[in-house]
């Protein structure tokens, strides 16, 4: 899209004063012209009918002025009446047409409403027998051979009539141009003017920074590319980088995902444009995609620009199956409008697209395609530190008693969100007021706690046991991938809820495999059935929680035996193909059976190494339960020094 449709000079007044479904932070709207010849454009369409109604007007008036002042006619008898009254002060005769002045003023004869005339003009009949001139230089009158009232010549038409024209026009540039003045960070935009908007940094305080983002530092990292390209976009554009053009960030509600994105935007001093995906498609049936294109439009004018896109699921879901009733076209057409957006900017437009999510699970995968949202962050209820950072700039704004603890109160809060820990702060402030108290105490934070946590049962605040369980669950997975020679180093360990799972231990491989041993692959099913494991031989029962650990188990052991002729029972033979049901491709049900018989021996094997390995080890095990719940999240050097073992470097 090199060539830029002037949409805006051709835009109409009234489109312009339609609500906008988006906000704008950051833009103060100063109209400057462009570099170089792109000078401001006049809106020809509005001059023109703007001179038509002058003209009109004009009209009106010089035919009104016309009729009242043009000469009378009147019948040639009254006249010859003047005549011999002696009142005619002059006349202007061409052939028998006579026009002429009266001395005084009389009455018109036969005129409804009375009038009085000076000026007249009359027909003399051809066949009259009077002698006019005789009479008139009796009377004293002058008889002239130019006209008594001058026609408008017409260059003096044109003068008056284009005159008042020129003076309309004048008055409505004058207006417009204050209009633009008084809306100097208004939310308007209109006028005559193609005119280009130059961002000026707002009130730099009431800006949002990263430094009222706490608690998602990692997160943080990866925007700060952006801001950095945002903030000199000609260093990645000289070299003919691609800028980052779309970021999907998801998470739960709440956990800062708008926050993020402002203050990314404030960080780099660029506008925000913001908007809600529902906005667009909640207006009137067909305007969503046009208001895509608007708010685009506008932020390509204001670039660098972040535009935001919150609840983007809400147009991005993924098409067919489970169609929503109605409003299923704007939805499309809403959402294929952005994509078309996305796709027109080839990078160098210095505009960053933003979208928000907690469905990230439905989106049409059309919108995660390289070159759109192809750069996913995923921002985490935060963990300890991070609610005691959160709480931290919250905190600032209201005054503390002495004996605020931010950290026993982090310690109370485990799941609640950025958001729910705001509220939490700003219920605390309310109950101090109402108690008359200049400070808010501890006592506030904590009877706050208990009316917010009412609220905040719909994201599992866990129950001590619950976390204590998952806190076993996870050390369980985390220890066997420590313990076995080989295995995937463990990175992370947390046992802060996040959608359906309840923990989380990630290990990743130290660089990239392409094949795997049998060692290997045991070493695999015995550390995802650490969770299990550690449920056992710690409270003799297991929990729904392993569900998806035991899955991953039967599909790794399933593979080995069936694929990967890793059983002798079995022998170096394709059972299970990749696809299709093998009973087709000839492989008897016996054999089938033998699969599931060897699957079940390895798992079981794996399953009783791994409660091995743990009970050998179960002081480790408890130190790192321990750690967790003191911390809710560890990460590599934490996990491996709670547990008191070396980091073994896998060769
Ligand atoms: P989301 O967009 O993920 O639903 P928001 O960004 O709207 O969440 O968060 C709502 C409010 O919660 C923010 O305006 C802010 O006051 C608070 N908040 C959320 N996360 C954080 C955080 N990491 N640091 C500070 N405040 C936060
Ligand atoms: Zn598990």
């Amino acid at each position: 899209m090199s060539e830029q449709p002037n949409h805006n000079a051709t835009r109409s007044e009234a489109e312009d004063d339609k609500p906008k479904p988006w906000r704008i932070e950051g833009l103060t709207k100063k109209p400057t012209p462009t570099k170089g010849g792109d000078r401001p454009k006049l809106d020809w369409r509005r001059i023109l009918s703007v001179a038509l109604a002058g003209y009109l007007v004009t009209f009106l008036a010089v035919s009104l002025l016309d009729v009242t002042t043009a000469p009378k006619s009147i019948a040639y008898t009254e006249f010859q009446a003047q005549m011999a009254a002696q009142n005619v002060k002059s006349v202007y005769a061409r052939g028998d047409t006579i026009q002429g002045e009266l001395k005084s003023p009389k009455p018109l004869p036969d005129a409804t409403p009375a009038t009085e005339y000076t000026q007249f003009t009359t027909e003399r009949p051809n066949w009259a027998k009077d002698d006019p001139l005789a009479e008139l230089t009796a009377g004293g009158a002058v008889v002239r051979a130019t006209p008594i009232v001058e026609q408008r010549g017409l260059l003096g038409s044109l003068l008056t009539s284009i005159l008042p024209m020129l003076i309309l026009i004048g008055l409505y540039l004058a207006a417009s141009a204050w209009l633009m003045r008084r809306q100097l960070g208004g939310g308007g935009v209109g006028g005559l003017m193609g005119k280009k908007f130059t961002p000026v940094a707002e009130d730099e305080a009431k800006r949002v920074t990263f430094d009222d983002v706490a608690g998602i530092d990692e997160v943080e990292e990866q925007v700060t590319e952006i801001v950095d390209f945002l903030k000199n976009p000609g260093k990645y554009t000289r070299l003919g980088a691609r800028a980052p053009k779309g970021v999907l960030l998801t998470g739960a509600p709440g956990t800062g995902k708008t926050l993020l994105a402002r203050a990314t935007a404030g960080e780099a001093g660029v506008p925000f444009f913001s908007a809600s995906a529902a906005e667009f498609i909640e207006m009137i049936v067909g305007v969503g995609a046009q208001r895509v294109r608007q708010l685009f439009e506008e932020a390509r004018k204001a670039a660098p620009a972040i535009i935001f896109i919150d609840e983007i699921d809400t147009i991005g879901r993924a098409r067919g199956g489970g169609r929503a009733l109605g409003g299923n076209d704007e939805r499309e057409q809403t959402l294929n409008q952005i994509l078309t957006e996305m796709d027109g900017f080839d990078g160098t437009e210095g505009v960053v697209i933003m979208a928000a999510t907690n469905r990230a699970d439905v989106l049409d995968p059309a919108l995660t395609r390289p070159g759109r949202f192809d750069r996913e962050i995923t921002v985490h209820a935060p963990d300890r530190t991070g609610r005691v950072q959160i709480l931290q700039v919250h905190m600032r704004k209201v005054p503390l008693a002495p004996d605020v603890d931010v950290e026993a109160l982090a310690k109370s809060t485990p799941g609640m969100t950025g958001a729910d820990l705001a509220n939490l702060v700003n219920e605390a402030a309310i109950l101090a007021a109402k108690r008359g108290a200049d400070a808010v105490a501890q006592a506030d934070f904590f009877n706050a706690l208990e009316k917010v946590q009412l609220g905040v049962a719909r994201h599992v605040v866990m129950p001590p046991d619950e976390r204590r369980l998952t806190a076993y669950h996870e050390a369980g997975h985390a220890l066997l991938g420590m313990l076995q020679k080989g295995a995937d180093p463990v990175r992370k360990i947390s046992i802060i809820p996040r959608g359906r799972a309840l923990g989380v231990t990630l290990s990743t491989p130290e660089e990239d495999k392409y094949g795997y041993d049998a060692d290997y692959l045991r070493g695999r099913i015995i550390g995802a059935l650490g969770g299990l494991a550690a449920e056992q031989i710690t409270y003799g029962k297991t929990t729904t929680g392993v569900d998806s650990d035991l899955e991953m188990a039967t599909a790794i052991a399933r593979q080995m035996v069936g694929r990967w002729g890793m059983s002798d029972r079995i022998g170096p033979m394709s059972v299970l193909s990749n696809e299709g049901d093998p009973r087709m491709l000839g492989i008897s049900d016996a054999t089938l059976a033998q699969v599931d018989e060897e699957a079940r021996r390895i798992i079981t094997d794996c399953l009783k190494e791994a409660r091995q390995l743990l009970s050998d080890h179960k002081d480790k095990l408890d130190a790192i339960v321990s750690a967790l719940l003191e911390k809710e999240t560890l990460d590599e050097d934490e996990a491996y020094a709670a547990a008191g073992i070396e980091r073994t470097t896998a060769a």
